[in-house]
């Protein structure tokens, strides 16, 4: 049977750009050796999103439409989109052209190789301001770093997943997403497909501080426990210290006077290490807690080899 693909584009307020982008992607929809849907999921917008996709959808039968009761969110948006998609390969692009819907062809070529995640990879930058550009380029480092999977460096949502890593999505129902972590997460077979990120094609980011800092966290706090066990450890750290700190003092007491504080100072400090140590063993406890709350699979079984009868 032919293969579909799916193309995903989450919308907020982009009415802007709404009608360039479909023409953008509608042109490389008609190059592909597939049949291919476009899925809008319009993530509440205020402004006139929604009646422009009316009408994009009222002329061409590939596009559907869905929209949000309000503002969910882009994560939220792209894994409605991933809901509704029935294609055997899903493309996660967003709206306003600054990942160009013409490299889409090279990571459909990834997946006929045999490539379960062909993701894009952020060679240059274009337009963006340099506080952007360097705070994404630590966040990434500082991300890969604490995370425990390998989350590539520089690669944003715009990706191709087989149908098999979309079945795992949908069974991963927990609720602050961060689908780049997710993806890495997963396993499967991932490559990379290089290009340059231009500017927005019109209109204004619609990634607020607050939204950015919150995917942010999402990614730290959902990948990683090191924010908890490295509190766990100073404490532990400031009590060896401060027991050391009170031998050292003990032995020299011997000797010489020594000022009273300082039993108080190693007193308090050794406490003070005790409580954050406690701290760290209450997080082990946390994160195996946070593990069961996620429910995310136990393990991926990517094939199977069985005799048939
Ligand atoms: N978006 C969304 N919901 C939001 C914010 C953004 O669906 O709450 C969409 C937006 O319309 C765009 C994509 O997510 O298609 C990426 O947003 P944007 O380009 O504003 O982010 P930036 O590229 O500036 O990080
Ligand atoms: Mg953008």
């Amino acid at each position: 049977m032919e293969k579909l693909l799916s193309l995903i584009v989450p919308l907020y307020n982009e009415e802007a750009v709404l009608l360039e982008s479909f023409r953008r992607m509608d042109a490389v929809r008609k190059e592909m050796r597939y049949p291919c849907e476009i899925i809008y999921v319009d993530d509440g917008s205020r402004d006139t999103t929604w009646e422009i996709l009316r009408e994009i959808a009222g002329k061409n039968a590939c596009v559907k439409a869905l929209r949000f009761s309000r503002n969910f969110g882009h994560q939220l948006a792209v894994t409605a989109g991933m809901d509704a998609a029935k294609g055997d390969a899903l493309i996660i692009i967003d709206a306003d052209l600054q990942d160009p819907p013409e490299v889409i062809s090279a990571m459909i070529a990834a997946w006929e190789q045999g490539a379960d995640i062909a993701y894009g990879k952020r060679r240059k930058r274009e337009g963006e301001t340099f506080m952007k550009r360097f705070t994404a380029w630590g966040y990434y480092r500082l991300l890969s770093s604490m995370s425990a999977y390998p989350i590539p460096l520089d690669t944003g949502d715009f990706r191709l997943l087989d149908r098999a890593v979309a079945d795992t999505f949908l069974n991963m129902r927990e609720h602050n997403r961060f689908l780049r972590g997710m993806s890495a997460w997963m396993g499967f077979k991932a490559v990379h497909v290089e290009y340059v990120r231009h500017e927005r094609y019109a209109g204004g980011t619609k990634y607020s501080l607050k939204k950015m800092l919150k995917l942010a966290a999402d990614g730290i706090l959902g990948f990683s426990y090191r924010p908890l066990t490295l509190i766990g450890y100073l404490g532990i750290a400031i009590m060896v210290a401060a027991a050391l700190g009170a031998i050292a003092a003990a032995i020299c007491s011997a000797s010489m006077p020594v000022v009273g504080w300082l039993w108080a100072l190693t007193g308090v400090g050794f406490l003070q290490g005790l409580i954050m140590a406690a701290q760290g063993i209450q997080g082990a406890y946390l994160n195996r807690i946070y593990d069961e709350v996620k429910g995310r699979p136990l393990y991926i079984i990517k094939e199977k080899l069985e005799m048939t009868k």
